[in-house]
C-alpha cells in the first residue's frame, strides 16, 4: 500500500511540474521541431520532458498514419505487428503485453503525448536529432528523402519564417510550409486539357481524380496527366448515386474497376481514391472495410469551391470560394490544405487566378504524396 501512497503522490508531484511548465509555455512559439522526410511537422504543442521530446499522441498517429483505438481506460496504437498501448488508471505504458521500464506516454492535462523517438523507432522509423535546431528528424530508409545536412539547411530557414513575430510575419515563408492540393474531379475531358495545361505554365502539380466511364474514351487524356507528373485516382465507374452505393460489393467493384483502368492507362497502381459526392454519410462500415481489405485510402476535401455551382462569367466566385476556404483552413491551422475542383468549363476559367493567389501568399502546392499520406476524410477514420 505505502509502494501505491508513494505512487500516487509522485504522480501528483510530476502532474504539477507538468501544469506550470504548461502554462508557462502556452502561447508561445515552439523551441522544439519534429521532422518527417523533408517535411518539418506542425503540433499544437511539443514538450520536452526528461530530456525526451513528447507530441500529442493523436497528433502523430494522423501523421503517421497510425490507428489509435480507445476502450475504457485503455488507449492502443497498433502498427506493423505491434500493440501499444497506454493504461489511464497505473499510467503504464504496455508493450506487447509487457509494461515498459520507463513512461513513454505520458498524460498530462488529461491530454496523451507520446515520446517521438519512441513511437518513430517502434514502427519502424529512425531518427535523427539536429542540434542546432532542436530538431528530431524521423525518416524511412526506404522512401526518398534529402540528406540530413540539406535537410538542416531547409527547416532552418523555414524555422526562422516561423520565429518571426506576427505582426512582421513574411506572408510567404510561413505560409510554404504549408501544403495545399488542387484537386480535379469528374475527368477526364476536354476541361481536363485545359487544366493540365494551365498546371504546367504555372509550374504547379495537381491530383486528379477520374471516372472510369470517361477514362475508356479519352487514354490520351489520362496518359498526358499521368507523364505531366499528377496524380490520378479513381473517383468510380459511373458517379451513380445508386449503382456506387448500392451495396458494398458494388461500391469495391467500381472501384477497383476504376483504379485497375488507371494502371492500364498510367502503369501507377493509385491507391488514393475520392467517392463521389464525398464519404460523409455515404460510406457504410462494409464499404469502408472493403477499401481497408484492398489498402485503398480516401480523401474528402478541405476547401470546396463549389465550382458546380457557377457559370463561366462568375468564374471570379469560385475563386473566392477558394481564397476564403484556404484562409479559414490556415487559420484553424490546416497546414494540409486540401481544395475540390472539378474538370469543369468554369473552373478551368477560375484555375489561373487560384493559383496565381496560391503563389503569391508562398503555399506550397503539391500533388498527392503516397509516401507522405494525409488522412482527410468526413468519417475521421484514421485507416483511410
Ligand atoms: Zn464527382
Amino acid at each position: 500500500m505505502k509502494k501505491i501512497a508513494y505512487a500516487i503522490c509522485m504522480m501528483l508531484a510530476i502532474s504539477f511540474v507538468f501544469n506550470t511548465t504548461l502554462s508557462k509555455a502556452a502561447g508561445k512559439k515552439p523551441t522544439h521541431y519534429v521532422g518527417l522526410h523533408d517535411r518539418l511537422l506542425h503540433f499544437t504543442e511539443v514538450r520536452v520532458i526528461d530530456s525526451d521530446m513528447k507530441v500529442p499522441l493523436d497528433e502523430i498517429a494522423k501523421v503517421l498514419y497510425i490507428p489509435v483505438e480507445q476502450r475504457s481506460n485503455m488507449t492502443y496504437i497498433r502498427k506493423r505487428g505491434i500493440e501499444i498501448s497506454y493504461n489511464e488508471v497505473t499510467q503504464q505504458t504496455i508493450k506487447d503485453g509487457v509494461e515498459t521500464s520507463w513512461a513513454p506516454i505520458v498524460n498530462v492535462d488529461g491530454k496523451l503525448f507520446i515520446s517521438v523517438k519512441y513511437i518513430a523507432r517502434e514502427i519502424g522509423f529512425k531518427t535523427e536529432y539536429i542540434k542546432k535546431l532542436q530538431t528530431l528528424r524521423i525518416y524511412r530508409d526506404d522512401y526518398k528523402h534529402m540528406s540530413h545536412a540539406d535537410y538542416e539547411k531547409k527547416i532552418q530557414q523555414l524555422i526562422s519564417d516561423e520565429k518571426k513575430p506576427a505582426v512582421s510575419q513574411a506572408k510567404p515563408g510561413k505560409k510554404s510550409a504549408v501544403n495545399v492540393y488542387l484537386t480535379f474531379d469528374d475527368g477526364p475531358n476536354q476541361f481536363t486539357t485545359v487544366n493540365n495545361a494551365t498546371l504546367k505554365k504555372y509550374n504547379a502539380q495537381g491530383s486528379f481524380f477520374f471516372l472510369g466511364k470517361h477514362m475508356k474514351n479519352n487514354e490520351d487524356i489520362v496518359k498526358a496527366v499521368a507523364s505531366a507528373g499528377h496524380y490520378i485516382g479513381t473517383h468510380s465507374m459511373t458517379h451513380d448515386k445508386d449503382l456506387v452505393y448500392e451495396s458494398a460489393q458494388a461500391f469495391i467493384d467500381e472501384m477497383n474497376e476504376g483504379t485497375k483502368l488507371i494502371l492500364q492507362m498510367t502503369g501507377q497502381d493509385a491507391k488514393l481514391l475520392r467517392v463521389p459526392y464525398g464519404s460523409k454519410p455515404h460510406v457504410t462500415p462494409a464499404m469502408k472495410q472493403q477499401l481497408n481489405k484492398y489498402n485503398y485510402k480516401m480523401w474528402d476535401w478541405d476547401v470546396d469551391s463549389n465550382d458546380w455551382k457557377y457559370t463561366d462569367e462568375e468564374a471570379d466566385k469560385i475563386a473566392k470560394n477558394v481564397r476564403t476556404g484556404v484562409e479559414k483552413a490556415y487559420k484553424s491551422g490546416d497546414r494540409d490544405i486540401i481544395i475540390l475542383l472539378h474538370d469543369r468549363s468554369q473552373t478551368s476559367k477560375a484555375l489561373p487566378q487560384i493559383i496565381e493567389w496560391l503563389q503569391q501568399e508562398g503555399y506550397t502546392i503539391k500533388a498527392y504524396e503516397p509516401t507522405e499520406h494525409i488522412i482527410q476524410n468526413f468519417l475521421r477514420d484514421t485507416t483511410l
